[in-house]
């Protein structure tokens, strides 16, 4: 059985980060990851990572744009922790070969993003993400003596012990189908989000709320749950994204009026107003009448305006998304969007160091919520969040391991894993003899998730519609339970992943509703209609959502204030 100090369970910015502070921390490390690393989900990250390293700049106003854009339900002590610490981890990754793009002067370039007083995002091109990636790993191939990497390997479960702590995980490996058990000291999720609850998204199709669900279902809390960002430019067609960056280098809204709309929502910061604030604005010109398109369902975002060498070099990837994929040259016509869901606020409830309820247990990144991002995230703050939690998370964790001994871990898990896989693939495709309906497709179930999510549970939200979401979702839960799979074979069977992720997925959405119905105010991007005002007297709490026998519990967590005390929101 492989045993280690510090297991991760994902291998994007978020684990990758974790596994590199507990190596050089001295712990033995494995990192383990449903596809190869530099697939994770964090390559498609655009348009860049906030820090406040200009002269012009400080962290105080970074916290205080983050604090802000958050609606004041950021934890202000972990939000003060992300930015201050930013500027170090920035130079920290251009010291070890990130290459971002510098300015005439030779100085580090930074680019305008939503919600932020000053311009303060590092980039590389519009491929920001991929470059640390692709240089993450590489530094962990130089630790390759103290970490292991377990690439295509996918956890079915997390382990307790007889005490309650987290003592490793029950993973299959995808290219074989063998089932095994690995046994740590502490394990950290570093699973992403959970994006494909919904339909269409901009998260690739691996980002299916694994981490957060295993959690949930080994008692851990989730908090900020509903709070679900809707990103302002995605493609009509698809819902893949343009990024903010094409507005932070001057891209403008447009109805079908021609009219820059923004005005009227944000005069102040007008495109660059924080994301939830953009894509109701939109939302509301597409519903009164103001929308393009054959049924008025988009808006344009036009940066025909921003000199077209500029756009070639620093958005050359969405140039190529607005060609392949809706047959715009978006360096010389505007190009059809609407908001599109994009990036869960909520997760696993921990500290500053990642560390969870469950003793053992860490997580960081998408699938965590610390909580810095609050009610709404800014852009260019989570590929920070990944990095900074994710090295805190690693190092708490290898300090912990060092004091403690090996926990013994049993097979129990393991077998009940093994039959659930073995009476998935076994699942009939037909009625049963006693009649009932016949069982759906794991991917019919799916689609109609991801459907239902982003009709209730989406920009504008009331009461009818999300009791509606929550009953579909009920019923495709048990529907789920019978769903049935194609691929009876063992060998890079993702049949059978896929039905495990609808599961996850299910879990997430059902806390996602919940907690929706729950908060009876409007706040960040939570905005309910029939609750329009914001409401600190009742609300300025988090909503913590915990597994209790089969279904979710709700309880509450305070704010943490440190020095901002909330005030209205105008951009
Ligand atoms: C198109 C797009 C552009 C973005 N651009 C930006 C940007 O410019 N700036 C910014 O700050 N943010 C951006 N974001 C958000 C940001 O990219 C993500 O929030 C962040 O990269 C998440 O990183 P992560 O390490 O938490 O998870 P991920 O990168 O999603 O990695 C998750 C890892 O967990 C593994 N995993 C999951 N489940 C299992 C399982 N059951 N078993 C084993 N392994 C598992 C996966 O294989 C993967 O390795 C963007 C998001 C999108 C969708």
């Amino acid at each position: 059985m492989p045993s280690h100090d510090v297991l991760i369970i994902g291998a994007g910015l978020a684990g990758q980060r974790a596994a590199l502070a507990a190596a050089q921390a001295g712990a033995s490390v494995a990192i383990l990851s449903k596809v190869h690393p530099v697939r994770s989900h964090s390559v498609a990250a655009a348009g860049g990572i906030n820090a406040a390293i200009s002269v012009a700049d400080d962290w105080r106003s970074h916290a205080y744009d983050t604090v802000k854009g958050s609606d004041f339900l950021g934890d202000q002590d972990a939000i003060e922790v992300m930015c201050s610490e930013a500027p170090g981890e920035v130079m920290h990754l251009e010291h070890i070969g990130v290459t971002f793009h510098r300015n005439e002067k030779g100085e580090l370039d930074l680019r305008a993003f939503g919600g932020a007083s000053v311009k303060r995002t590092a980039y590389v091109a519009d491929i920001t993400g991929q470059a640390i990636l692709h240089v993450l790993y590489e530094q962990l191939m130089k630790h390759h003596e103290q970490v292991d990497r377990y690439e295509e390997w996918f956890v079915t479960s997390l382990l307790r012990d007889d005490a309650g702590a987290c003592c490793g995980v029950v993973a299959r490996d995808v290219r074989s189908g063998r089932m095994e058990v690995f046994s740590a000291k502490n394990t950290i999720l570093a699973c992403g989000g959970a994006g494909q609850a919904y339909s269409p998204t901009t998260n690739a199709l691996i980002v299916t709320g694994d981490g957060i669900a295993q959690a949930y279902r080994l008692g851990a809390p989730l908090m900020d749950m509903e709070m679900v960002q809707y990103h302002p430019t995605t493609l009509v067609e698809n819902g893949l994204l343009i990024t903010e960056g094409a507005r932070g280098e001057g891209a403008v809204l447009l109805n079908a009026e021609g009219e820059r709309f923004m005005e009227k929502y944000a005069p102040n910061k007008m495109e660059l107003a924080s994301r939830d604030v953009v894509s109701r604005a939109e939302q509301t010109e597409i519903l009164e009448g103001r929308g393009v398109g054959t049924h008025g369902e988009g808006i344009y975002l036009d940066i025909t305006m921003v000199p077209r060498k500029r756009t070639l070099e620093a958005l050359r990837e969405i140039v190529n998304i607005g060609k392949d994929f809706a047959g715009v040259d978006i360096t010389r016509e505007p190009i059809m969007i609407r908001p599109g869901q994009h990036y869960i606020m909520g997760g696993v409830k921990t500290d500053v160091d990642g560390a969870t309820s469950v003793p053992g247990l860490y997580a960081a990144g998408e699938v965590a919520c610390v909580s810095v991002h609050g009610g709404n995230r800014l852009g260019a703050n989570s590929l920070l969040d990944t990095l900074i939690f994710g090295r805190r998370a690693g190092e708490h964790a290898a300090a912990r391991a060092a004091s403690m001994a090996m926990p013994a871990v049993s097979d129990e898990q393991l077998h009940e894993d093994v039959a659930l896989i073995d009476g998935l693939i076994a699942r009939p495709r037909e009625a049963g003899a006693g009649g009932g309906p016949a069982p759906r497709r794991v991917s019919e179930i799916k689609a109609e998730l991801g459907e239902t999510m982003n009709q209730y549970v989406a920009v504008y939200r009331e009461q009818a519609g999300l009791e509606k979401a929550l009953e579909v979702v009920q019923r495709l839960r048990e529907e789920s339970e019978r769903a049935y799979i194609d691929d009876r074979g063992t060998v890079f069977n993702q049949d059978v992943l896929g039905a495990i992720e609808l599961g996850y997925m299910l879990d997430c959405a059902q806390a996602i509703v919940v907690a929706a119905i729950e908060r009876k105010e409007s706040r960040g991007a939570q905005f309910r209609t029939d609750y329009p005002e914001r409401n600190d007297e009742q609300w300025l709490k988090h909503i913590d959502i915990t597994l209790n026998g089969d279904g979710p519990a709700v309880s509450y967590s305070p704010v943490t204030i440190t020095q901002w005390q909330p005030e209205e929101r105008k951009y």
